[in-house]
């Protein structure tokens, strides 16, 4: 089957740091203590050459609290707009705390498209409780209103737990009186801090049924455009066992640049540091979903509840929690054919 020259989206982690400490956090974000180093701004920098050959529809620049990291921000917006000749949607995820006027203003110069604030609630109880940080809501709030002012994009995304279905209708009418252009929401995922944390706070069906229908009715009654979208977060998992022989378009890169085969398994298969994404792509990135170890994996994801992937497969290590796996796509002889099984008794630990 054909496959296509480039990935169309890549999603590249700048940092695990953080200034919150959220108890939901998958990627355990403010706490990766596994001796491993973050790329450097030139190593991310040089990286981003590689993007720019690509010409992706969209680049996420995700974290961690990507503001930490400022400077570089700029730095990977403007070379790419500039690179791709705003071919490239660039979209960021933030958590709002450190997006004074004069960042919003900086993000808007590089040329930034869209910003993704968390908001988990409607007041600062629910989101702070979340957060774990007061005067959290403000800052999300002032973010969005910083963003709003130099005309950027904003989306808000809003992690249901029990604690604020309650508060569904009232964060959106807030999000839509501050002019905020999408609303998201997707199921609660059980990994990294969530695992040890959310059990007990996990929305029942009624309650996700609960947000649907605020939504549905935004819909109907929506006079501000404000789009309210209900994301599957592992739809490409779930998707990828319906239809092995599907294209692979997008890629993921941890903040150590590991490639990942997605954020939510605890697999690593190459490293940006090690060989250019190109040679990645080319060599079988570009049809991971074919093969069978990852096969195997996407046979035991049926829900989001279920990716702490400790069911049948129980050797895995807990993403984000336990350190991944590491075989890489060019290095290993055999790799598209490899079976979970073996790659479980290969697997050595060489995470860059
Ligand atoms: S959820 Fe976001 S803001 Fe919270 S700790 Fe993780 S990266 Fe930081």
């Amino acid at each position: 089957m054909e496959r296509i020259d480039n990935p169309t989206i890549i999603a590249l982690d700048l940092t695990y740091k953080c200034t919150l400490k959220c108890l939901h956090c998958f990627n355990s974000s403010g706490e990766h203590d596994n001796g491993f180093k973050e790329m450097t701004d030139d190593e991310i920098l040089n990286f981003c050459d590689e993007i720019i050959l690509c010409k992706p529809s969209t680049l996420c620049l995700c974290g961690g609290e990507t503001l930490i990291r400022k400077e570089l921000v700029y730095k990977v917006i403007k070379k790419i707009s500039d690179g791709t000749n705003n071919h490239t949607a660039i979209n960021m995820v933030s958590n709002g705390e450190l997006l004074t006027l004069e960042v919003a203003k900086k993000l808007k110069e590089s040329g930034i498209n869209m910003v993704q604030i968390s908001l988990d609630g409607a007041s600062p109880e629910t989101h702070e409780w979340l957060r774990g940080k007061k005067g959290s809501f403000e800052s999300a709030i002032q973010a969005i209103k910083n963003l709003k002012e130099c005309d950027i994009t904003v989306s808000v995304s809003c992690t249901p737990t029990k604690k604020n279905i309650h508060e569904y209708s009232k964060a959106v009418e807030l999000c839509e009186s501050l002019g905020v252009q999408s609303f998201r929401a997707q199921p609660l995922m059980l990994m990294g801090r969530a695992s040890k944390n959310l059990k007990d706070y996990v929305p029942s069906y009624l309650d996700y049924l609960q947000i649907r229908k605020v939504f549905n009715n935004h819909i109907k009654n929506n006079k501000s455009k404000m789009i309210t979208e209900w994301g599957d977060p592992i739809e490409h998992l779930t998707s990828g066992a319906m239809d092995w022989d599907r294209k692979n378009i997008a890629v993921n890169i941890d903040a150590y640049g590991n490639i990942e085969i997605s954020p939510y398994i605890p697999i690593r298969i190459g490293n940006i540091k090690r060989y250019s994404l190109s040679t990645y792509w080319k060599k079988g990135l570009n049809d991971i979903w074919s093969v069978p170890f990852v096969k195997s994996i996407c046979k035991e994801i049926k829900s989001a509840e279920e990716m702490e992937l400790n069911n049948k497969y129980s050797t895995l290590p807990k993403n984000f929690i336990e350190k991944q796996l590491y075989i890489d796509l060019v290095d290993t002889e055999n790799f598209n054919s490899l079976t979970l099984e073996e790659i479980l008794s290969k697997w050595s630990d060489k995470s860059e």
